[in-house]
C-alpha cells in the first residue's frame, strides 16, 4: 500500500516515521493509502530546510518570484484534471467541484503574479528641508499553514503563493484525511523553477500542529480549520510570539424575501447547501424564509433536494459525492435523527443513502429539515454534512437579528428584488462575507477572505491586500544628503520638517 511521505528541501521522505494514519477512499470505504504522521524532528528538519532556503530567496529579485509563480501558474492550468482526480479521491467531492477549487486557488497565484504592483512602496519627497521619505516591505522568514480537509488544494493556495511571492519560505501542515495534493503541488513547485527548501509539507495531527506553533524558528502561522481548534492555534501562537491569521467554523444563513424569485433562489440555495457535500465553510446551511415566501420556498426546495445526482465523485453526472469519513457520515445522519426528536420536520431524510456498486461508501443524501428552531442542534451546531435548516422569520429585520445572534459570521446570502432590502441587509449583518443573489460568496483573490465573530480569530482574514500585509512587516526610511557646502546644525530638540 502506497505511503505518503513529507516533503522537505525538494524532495519525499518518511522523516521519523514513528506513526502513520490510513487515508481512505471515501466512494468505496476503502483504505488505499497510509500518511505518515510528523512529529517535533520532522518540523525541525523543515524549519532548518526553510531557514536555509530563506537566506537566499529573501534576496532573489521581485522578477525571479514572479516568474516562478507564472511558471507554477502553468503547471496548475496543465495539470488541473490530475490534481482534480487526486482530491476526489482523498476527498469524495465531484472531480468537477475540485476542478473549481484549484481555479479558485490558481487565482491566488494569479493576484501573486502582480507582486511587482502590490509590494511597491511610497516615496514622499521633500518632507523637510533635503529631506525624503520613503517605506517598503519585507518577509518575516519561515512561516506556516495549518489547513483543513475541505480544500486540501485551495484553502493552501490561499497561503502559500502570498507567502512565498512576498519572499517567505514555507511549510505547509496539510490535513491528514486528504494529505496527497500538498505533495502534488510540491512537486508543481519543484517544476516551476522553486529552488529547495522553499516549500516544504509536514504531515500529521496534533504532535506536528504542536510542533509548529511552538518552533521558535517560525515566524508566522496561517490556520484554516474548526473554531476550537482556530482558538487554540491563536492561543498557542500568540503566545510563542508569532503573527497568526486563524479562520474558523461556520453557519451560514441564506435568507428570501417574499418578493425573490422563489425558483432562482431554491436552486441556487440547493447548490450552496449540497454542492459538495455541505463540506465546505461557505456552504449555506440555514435557509431563512420570510413571511409567505416559506410554504413555496419549501415545495421547492423539497423538489429539488430529492433530484441531487448521488454518486461517486470520479462518475459522469455525479452533482454529491459521499463525506470524508465514516464518522462525517455518522455525525451528520446522526444529527438529522436529533432535528427530528426535537420536533423538527424531516421534509427529505437522507439518511440511510446506498449507492449501487458503493455501498460501503461513506454517503448520505442531502436532507431537508423544515420548522427548525434556533434552540435545536441543527441550527446550533455546524453539521458540515448535506443538511438544510429551513427557519421561518416574519420580517427581514427578524432575520438580520437571528445572523447576529448567530456566534458565527462567516458568510450569508440575501435574495432579494429590493435593492433597499438588499442596502439594509449589507450594511447590518455582522457576518464578513455577503451576497446579494449569491448564495456562496467567496470573494476573488484581489479582495480577502474572512469571517467576523467565531468565524475568524484574531483580526487578519486572508489572501488579497490582507495577505502582503500578514507576511510582510514595513520599514519607513527617512534620508538626507546633505551637500558638502551644507552646514546644517544638528539641534537637539524632537526633530520636526522646516
Ligand atoms: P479541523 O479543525 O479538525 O482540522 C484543521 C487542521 O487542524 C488540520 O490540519 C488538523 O490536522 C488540525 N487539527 C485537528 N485537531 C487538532 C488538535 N486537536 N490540535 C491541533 N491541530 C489539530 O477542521 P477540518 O475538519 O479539517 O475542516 C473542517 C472545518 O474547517 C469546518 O469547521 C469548516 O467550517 C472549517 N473551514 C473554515 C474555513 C474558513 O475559511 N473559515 C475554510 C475551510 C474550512
Amino acid at each position: 500500500m502506497k505511503t505518503i511521505q513529507h516533503w522537505i528541501n525538494g524532495s519525499p521522505t518518511a522523516g521519523e516515521a514513528l506513526e502513520s494514519a490510513p487515508v481512505f477512499n471515501p466512494a468505496t470505504g476503502a483504505e488505499q493509502a497510509h500518511v505518515v504522521l510528523g512529529g517535533t524532528a520532522d518540523v525541525d528538519a523543515a524549519v532548518t530546510a526553510a531557514a536555509t532556503a530563506f537566506e537566499t530567496w529573501s534576496e532573489s529579485s521581485l522578477t525571479q518570484r514572479t516568474q516562478v509563480m507564472f511558471n507554477f501558474r502553468q503547471l496548475l492550468v496543465e495539470h488541473e484534471e490530475e490534481l482534480g482526480r487526486i482530491i476526489s479521491a482523498e476527498h469524495g467531492k465531484t472531480v468537477d467541484d475540485a476542478r473549481g477549487e484549484i481555479t479558485r486557488g490558481r487565482e491566488v497565484v494569479e493576484f501573486a503574479c502582480g507582486l511587482g504592483d502590490v509590494l511597491k512602496g511610497s516615496f514622499s519627497d521633500q518632507v523637510s528641508r533635503g529631506v525624503d521619505v520613503h517605506n517598503f516591505r519585507q518577509p518575516l522568514g519561515v512561516v506556516a499553514g495549518i489547513t483543513p480537509f475541505n480544500f486540501p488544494a485551495m484553502v493552501p493556495l490561499w497561503m502559500h503563493p502570498m507567502a512565498i511571492a512576498t519572499g517567505n519560505t514555507f511549510i505547509l501542515k496539510p490535513s491528514e484525511r486528504d494529505p496527497s495534493a500538498a505533495n502534488f503541488v510540491a512537486d508543481l513547485y519543484r517544476r516551476a523553477g522553486l529552488p529547495d527548501g522553499v516549500f516544504n509539507v509536514v504531515h500529521g495531527g496534533k504532535p506536528a500542529v504542536d510542533a509548529i506553533l511552538t518552533h521558535p524558528g517560525i515566524q508566522a502561522v496561517s490556520f484554516v480549520g474548526s473554531t476550537p481548534i482556530a482558538k487554540y492555534v491563536h492561543e498557542q501562537a500568540t503566545a510563542h510570539g508569532k503573527r497568526v491569521q486563524a479562520l474558523g467554523g461556520a453557519k451560514n444563513h441564506a435568507v428570501v424575501l417574499p418578493d425573490a424569485d422563489l425558483e432562482f433562489a431554491a436552486n441556487h440555495i440547493t447548490a450552496g447547501a449540497y454542492g459538495s457535500a455541505g463540506e465546505r465553510c461557505m456552504a449555506v446551511s440555514v435557509a431563512v424564509a420570510v413571511g409567505d415566501a416559506a410554504d413555496r420556498l419549501v415545495e421547492i426546495l423539497e423538489r429539488k433536494a430529492r433530484e441531487v445526482k448521488v454518486g461517486p465523485g470520479d462518475a459522469p453526472g455525479t452533482e454529491m459525492g459521499p463525506l470524508v469519513t465514516k464518522a462525517a457520515q455518522e455525525r451528520v445522519e446522526n444529527a438529522v435523527g436529533t432535528a427530528a426528536a426535537q420536533g423538527a420536520t424531516v421534509v427529505v431524510d437522507g439518511r440511510g443513502l446506498k449507492v449501487d456498486g458503493h455501498e460501503s461508501g461513506f454517503f448520505t443524501g442531502p436532507s431537508l429539515i423544515d420548522h427548525v428552531s434556533t434552540e435545536m442542534d441543527a441550527y446550533k451546531e455546524e453539521l458540515f454534512g448535506p443538511v438544510l435548516a429551513i427557519v421561518r422569520a416574519e420580517s427581514l429585520d427578524e432575520a438580520i437579528a437571528l445572523i447576529n445572534a448567530n456566534p458565527y459570521g462567516n458568510g450569508t446570502a440575501l435574495f432579494t428584488g429590493s435593492g433597499e432590502a438588499a442596502r439594509r441587509f449589507q450594511r447590518n449583518v455582522t457576518v464578513g462575507m455577503i451576497g446579494v443573489n449569491v448564495p456562496v460568496p467567496v470573494p476573488m483573490s484581489y479582495y480577502s477572505f474572512g469571517g467576523w465573530k467565531d468565524s475568524l480569530i484574531g483580526d487578519s482574514p486572508i489572501h488579497g491586500p490582507e495577505g502582503i500585509r500578514f507576511y510582510t512587516r514595513p520599514k519607513v526610511v527617512t534620508t538626507r544628503w546633505p551637500q558638502p557646502a551644507q552646514q546644517l546644525t544638528a539641534g537637539f530638540n524632537f526633530p520636526t520638517s522646516s
